[in-house]
Formats: structure tokens, sequence, C-alpha cells
């Protein structure tokens, strides 16, 4: 069962950087969220040095200003915070963890800070860990997608202590619109997955019923404008519209590209079940969401945005 709080006490080295403002970066992970995260606090006026395994990630992190390193040890050599945004549970922890990892070798008083996705009990194992060796660590998944990162618009929720929270703000301010700290380690991750999970289920339940309505005759269009402005509106229908050519800047209205990949509305359901089963809170809509979006994976669109489920439900057979 996921425990619920941190139970130890840690004691934490924190140092006065009140005096000397965190400036120096050390940023894990330059793909498609990170580039474009790294490159907005190189523009905000942060050094910033990043590791990637992917030559071609660093050759183009180069070109905004990030200078590369060849190990994480190198990486967080000296820096005064670390961010990471990595793709899996395991990645996080053997790259906080490992011997060559984050918590080995950042320096004492340094702030962590990953935002990748991983279940709640990733950054609770990471949080003791990092305290014991002096260094804070926080949890801050984000919320926004590459146009997010790309446009620093990112929403930050942020589990760990406040005053770590509070000592992150000038970091994700250059990288984020919104910063909320939502409580303990691991906070961030449940909100960030309860997000995920329900934008899932209205996705799913949006493109089922416009479906039916437009397979019963109505005009797409007249239908997408009673729902936007009665009881069913939500983000989906105003923001998110799965059938193509309604909402000009909706994914469906340019091939499902460029939006939130099924694969990774997948890999956020699985995540999400993983902790309800945790506490065996019911989740009926959530478990019939997985199954539906792994379908759509298992078809082939996995890297299509997780609204061509409508596309699947139009083409199934009277
Ligand atoms: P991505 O695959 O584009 O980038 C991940 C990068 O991490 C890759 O460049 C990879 O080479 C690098 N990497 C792998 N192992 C590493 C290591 N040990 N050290 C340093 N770098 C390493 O993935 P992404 O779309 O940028 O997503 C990253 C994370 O952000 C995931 O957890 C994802 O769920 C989350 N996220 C993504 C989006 C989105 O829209 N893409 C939105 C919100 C959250």
């Amino acid at each position: 069962m996921a425990s619920r709080s941190v139970s130890r006490c840690f004691n934490i080295t924190t140092r006065n950087y009140s005096s000397k403002p965190d400036k120096n970066i050390a940023f894990l992970g330059l793909g498609n969220m990170g580039g474009f995260m790294a490159a907005n606090l190189v523009k905000k006026g942060f050094n910033v040095r990043g590791y990637d395994p992917s030559k071609e990630a660093l050759t183009a992190a180069a070109k905004d200003g990030v200078s590369g390193a060849s190990s994480i040890a190198a990486a967080v050599d000296g820096v005064d915070v670390v961010v990471s945004i990595l793709p899996s549970n395991k990645v996080v922890l053997d790259a906080y963890l490992g011997d060559d990892g984050v918590v080995k070798h950042a320096p004492k008083g340094s702030l962590l800070i990953d935002s990748s996705t991983v279940d709640p009990n990733v950054p609770k194992q990471i949080f003791p860990v990092a305290s014991d060796s002096g260094v804070a660590f926080i949890d801050a998944p984000v919320s926004g997608g590459v146009m997010g990162a790309q446009n620093a618009t990112l929403a930050f929720m942020v589990g760990g202590r406040k005053e770590d929270f509070d000592r992150s703000v000038p970091m994700l301010k250059a990288m984020g619109a919104k910063q909320f700290h939502c409580g303990a380690s691991g906070a961030g991750q449940v909100a960030k997955l309860s997000n995920n999970m329900l934008m899932g289920i209205t996705g799913m339940a949006t493109a089922e019923c416009m479906n039916m309505g437009i397979k019963m005759g109505l005009d797409p269009q007249v239908l997408l404008d009673v729902l936007n402005n009665s009881s069913a509106r939500s983000w989906s229908t105003e923001v998110y519209c799965p059938v193509p050519g309604l909402v000009p800047t909706a994914p469906s209205s340019r091939e499902y590209e460029n939006g939130f990949k099924n694969e990774l509305m997948v890999k956020d359901l699985e995540l999400a079940s993983s902790m309800a089963l945790g506490i065996r809170s019911p989740i009926p809509l959530g478990a019939v969401a997985t199954q539906l979006y792994r379908i759509v994976q298992s078809r082939g669109y996995g890297q299509k945005d997780f609204s061509f489920i409508y596309q699947l439900l139009k083409n199934e057979k009277k």
C-alpha cells in the first residue's frame, strides 16, 4: 500500500540562500519539454549546464546557450540547483539515487527539482535520501505540454517542504506561469496524476457524446455551441474539442499532431491507476479510460494526440 506521508523527520542542511541568489543550474533531460525549459532559464539569466545521453538533444540545447556535460556527476558539480524532466520512474530513481547520480554528487545545500511525471512513491524515496545527504528535494511535475514549455506558461505542482518550494519559485517562474505548493513530498505528483486522469476521462466522454450527437444528424458546430453553453462545458469542449475543424487551435484540427501524445496519456493513466490501487480508491471511469487509450495505442496511434480517440469511436461499425 502506498504510504500517505513521509513518517521520518529529517534534518536538512539549509544554507542562507537569501544572501546568494541561485544562479548556476544543472538541467537533466533535454527532450521535448526539457529543451525549452532549459532555454527559458538561460533567457532569464541563469547559467545552465545540461546533461542528456542523446547527443542530438545536447547539440540542440547548445544553440540555446546551454553548456553540455558528459555525465550527471559532471553536470551537477558546483551548481546551486538541479532541474530534471525525465521519462520514467526507473530513469528518475537511477538518475537521483544511482552511484553516479545527483544525490551523491550535488553540492551540500543545493536544491533538486524533479519535474518528471512519476509515481508519487518515487519522490518519497528520493526525499529522505537527499535530506540525509544535505540537499533539498521537491517534486514539481508540470501541466501545459510542449507549447507551455516553449512559451514558459507551464503550471508547476510542487510537493516538498514549503521553504524549498519558496526557494524554487524564481526558477519555476522562469519556466512557467503558475506554481502551486500542494503539500509534502509526492503531493505534486498526486495533483498531476489526478488532473491527468480527469483530463483523460473528460476527453473520452466528450469524444463519445459528440460522436453520438453527430451520428444522430446534429450539425457538429451547433452541438459544440450547445455543449459550451450548457452543463457539459469543460476544457475538452472549449479548448480541446476532439472533432476536427471546430476549434482551430485544438490538435484535432491539425491531424492530431503536436498535442499531448496518446502514449503519454496511457503512461499517466497507468501511474494514476497504480496510485489508486495502492489506497484502494475506486476509479471505475479511470479504468475504462486507461483501457480505451491503450486500445488507441495498440492500433498504432500512440504518437497522435489523445483526442484521436474520437476517430476510433467514429469508425466503429453500426
Ligand atoms: P522526451 O522523451 O522528449 O525527453 C526525455 C529526455 O530525457 C530525452 O532527451 C532523453 O534522452 C533524456 N534522458 C533519458 N535518460 C536520461 C538520464 N539518465 N539523464 C538525463 N537525460 C536523460 O520526453 P518529454 O516529452 O520531454 O517528457 C519528459 C517528462 O515530462 C515525462 O515524465 C513526461 O510524462 C512529462 N511531461 C510531458 C509532457 C509533454 O507534453 N511532452 C507534458 C507534461 C509532462
